[in-house]
């Protein structure tokens, strides 16, 4: 049986005629490429005028709650910068639907603002369906509902599981599928939508549902680089990396992929290919359940280095807690009871250290959250280490399982007079956590990618 491709086209990927046109001729140039997911038109590469450099969801939730920062005609200039308000009835139905939208206050507030911030991908979807026909295709607008089935956690909806056997259904398609990203409906048949950037999603549980033999992610950059561009200059494209390397690194802030979007494909072992629509023939990234390594690649083993900024050291100290049954699960529940969530939990013979999140602390709650946990674990002492530092991770295929690894990332933040604060490595194969201080961050990043990825 044919196996055919979800191919999503991101916000950039639309955002004018030039990138509609690209766009289109990728779908062109392969048969294969049946189910296509839009974003609404985003930002245009190099763009000057200030619409230009705005997203069109950005504007429609601007419309959706009043701040009076754009208005309906910013809508239209979205899209007759893509040339597609050239399909007037079509258009014209558009924007007759969302001025209805803005005008109905009979709905609750959220279940409004979702209609309005949806509409992007919707409209886009209509118009890319009548853009594809008229390019020769056999091409047909599908929406959501009814197949993505949703939660009502309105802006942040999660996808209901019945969807994927709803959306096989659209299986052995012979028409193009336009589908619009970003949103579905819940139980009460309202449009519902995910995260923002959450089109990704839509793509990867589509994949599924259809069984597609990859899901190709259509952005504007060569894939995704080792490091952060912004920090190290040109880094290194990564050919392949396995959605588990790939989740450490985006839980560090990579955000070329939504990180939600990666579970359907990784759980339906779908490959994930992020291309460039500026540059189609280019490799791009492959995401995918395992990668192979020979002997000579070993010294290529890791994929990619990240910081994340922002977090804190807690240590409870208690004298003999090593013979203390219990005492870890009173820590954690004492932590659980102060409405706070963990990333990290190391410990020694008398101390046991959560690394948190600050953002989670409304300001002054600390000296209360202490008091509670100190209460509650009967500890001898329970004080913040480290008020501010920094997470760096080093990730790559089996990290746990090649020795040196650990002294080459020591040896090059020493050479920077980077120290190391806390090691956590061995939970996960694929990645050594070091924290060290927060103003160190980009230079440890800068560290480790000179020596793993320079030569
Ligand atoms: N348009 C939505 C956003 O800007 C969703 C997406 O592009 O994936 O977040």
């Amino acid at each position: 049986m044919q196996k055919y491709i979800v191919s999503k086209f991101g916000g950039s990927s639309l955002a004018n005629d030039l990138q509609v046109d690209k766009s289109t001729r990728i779908v062109l140039s392969e048969p294969c490429r049946k189910y296509i997911v839009v974003s609404a038109p985003g930002k245009v590469p190099n763009g000057h005028s200030i619409i230009e450099q705005t997203k069109l969801t950005d504007i429609l939730i601007s419309l959706a709650i009043g701040d009076g920062k754009y208005s309906i005609s910013d809508v239209e200039r979205k899209f007759s910068d893509t040339g597609l308000d050239c399909y007037k009835d079509t258009h014209a139905r558009n924007m007759a639907e969302l001025e209805s939208g803005l005008n109905d206050f009979s709905v609750p507030d959220e279940q409004r603002l979702d209609f309005i911030k949806s509409r992007g991908e919707d409209f886009m979807a209509r118009l890319m369906a009548e853009h594809f026909n008229a390019n020769g295709m056999d091409a047909q607008y599908i929406g959501p509902k009814d197949l993505m089935i949703v939660s009502s956690e309105y802006g942040d909806a999660q996808v209901l599981d019945e969807s994927y056997a709803k959306l096989a259904a659209l299986k052995n398609t012979k028409k193009v599928i336009v589908f619009p990203g970003f949103f579905g409906f819940n139980k009460e048949g309202h449009e519902t939508t995910f995260s923002r950037g959450g089109s990704d999603l839509t793509g990867s549980v589509l994949a599924v549902g259809v069984d597609a033999v990859k899901y190709e992610n259509w952005t504007d950059t060569d894939g995704i680089f080792s490091a952060d561009p912004r920090i190290v200059e040109n880094p290194a494209g990564i050919p392949e990396i396995t959605y588990k390397e790939l989740r450490e690194l985006t839980y560090m802030g990579f955000n070329v992929f939504h990180d939600e979007a990666m579970i359907p494909a990784m759980r339906g072992g779908i490959e994930i290919d992020v291309l460039n629509t500026n540059n189609p023939s280019g490799n791009g990234t492959k995401i995918v359940s395992e990668r192979d390594l020979n002997e000579n690649d070993l010294k290529y083993a890791l994929v990619g280095v990240a910081h994340k900024g922002g977090f804190c050291m807690l240590n409870i100290e208690k004298i003999g807690m090593n013979r203390e049954h219990g005492f870890g699960m009173c820590v954690l529940q004492a932590i659980e009871e102060s409405g706070l969530s963990y990333e990290h939990m190391l410990s020694s013979i008398d101390v046991l250290s959560v690394v948190l999140d600050n953002s989670q602390f409304k300001v002054g709650t600390l000296n209360s959250i202490i008091g509670q946990i100190s209460d509650e674990t009967g500890a001898d002492n329970v004080y913040v280490a480290e008020e501010d530092i920094a997470l760096l991770n080093v990730v790559g295929r089996d990290l746990k399982g090649q020795m040196g690894v650990a002294s080459r990332v020591a040896d090059a933040l020493a050479r920077r007079n980077i120290n190391i604060l806390l090691m956590d490595h061995g939970a996960n194969k694929d990645s050594m956590i070091y924290g060290i201080e927060n103003r160190f961050g980009k230079d440890a990043v800068g560290a480790v990618y000179q020596e793993f990825f320079t030569v």
